[in-house]
């Protein structure tokens, strides 16, 4: 694996000659209560794309540590990219990889609403230039939180500051954890919840979803190595039909 942070010129010109593959986190800067800091997303993504660039030999992108996290806007510390702002620095970065010889570009989302714009960049990467691009949304995470957490999510797949992203953080950046601050809340959603634009603070206080008091480091680790190994699974069935 190669760092595009720490590496040089020449040695990523050698990972492109060997067919290296690109693996870029996109995380946001976005409030996650008092107890996780506003990088969450980010350190997340980005240790989960360390693992899978590791077992695939890739290069690792530095993350895009902005999303487009319209709806915690109501808390103060989120900084948000409009759908088109994301969506561009996807094609700008997809096409400069193309244009260096990279065979192809992974994607590691950490955040719900990065969804739509790298899927609409990916398809039109595929569409204007036929760059493949693959972007996963931490497979895995339903079925190895279900197993094994002991607090329920806020939200079926709803997983924010709650005991899972508390534990990949505790594994990830403990240093960044404030877990003596760590407190529940289970908002009531509101009756048209995803069905028209509704802020999180207007039906949530602390900025928690769920209950990250028995968060661990070691469950975090596990959720981590299961979703990179799923994500590998994919990837290699994604590499293998491109020959
Ligand atoms: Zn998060």
């Amino acid at each position: 694996m190669l760092d595009l942070h720490a590496a040089t010129s020449p040695e990523v010109k050698s990972a492109i000659e060997k067919g290296a593959v690109a693996v870029l986190a996109v995380g946001a800067q976005e409030q996650h209560g008092a107890h996780l800091p506003l990088s969450t997303d980010t350190v997340m993504s980005q240790g989960v794309a360390r693992r899978i660039a590791g077992a695939i030999d890739g290069l690792l992108l530095p993350p895009i540590a902005y999303g487009d996290a319209w709806n915690n806007e109501g808390f103060a510390g989120t900084l948000s990219l409009s759908p088109d702002t994301m969506r561009a620095i996807f094609l700008d970065l997809g096409r400069g990889l193309a244009r260096s010889g990279f065979k192809a570009l992974i994607i590691v989302n950490g955040h719900f609403g990065n969804r739509e714009p790298i899927a609409l960049a990916a398809r039109m990467l595929k569409a204007e230039i036929g760059f493949p691009v693959m972007h996963l949304d931490y497979p895995g995470m339903e079925r190895i939180a279900g197993e094994i957490c002991d607090s329920e999510p806020a939200a079926p797949t709803f997983y924010h500051a709650d005991e899972v992203e508390t534990s990949m953080m505790l594994a990830l950046a403990p240093d960044l954890v404030r877990m003596e601050k760590a407190a529940p809340e289970y908002p009531v959603f509101p009756a048209g919840f995803g069905t028209e634009p509704i802020g999180l603070d207007s039906f949530n206080r602390s900025g928690v979803f769920g209950d990250p008091r028995p968060a661990t480091a070691e469950k975090g680790e596990i959720l981590i190595a299961g979703i990179a190994e799923e994500s590998v699974k994919m990837i290699r069935l994604f590499l293998a039909k491109l020959g």
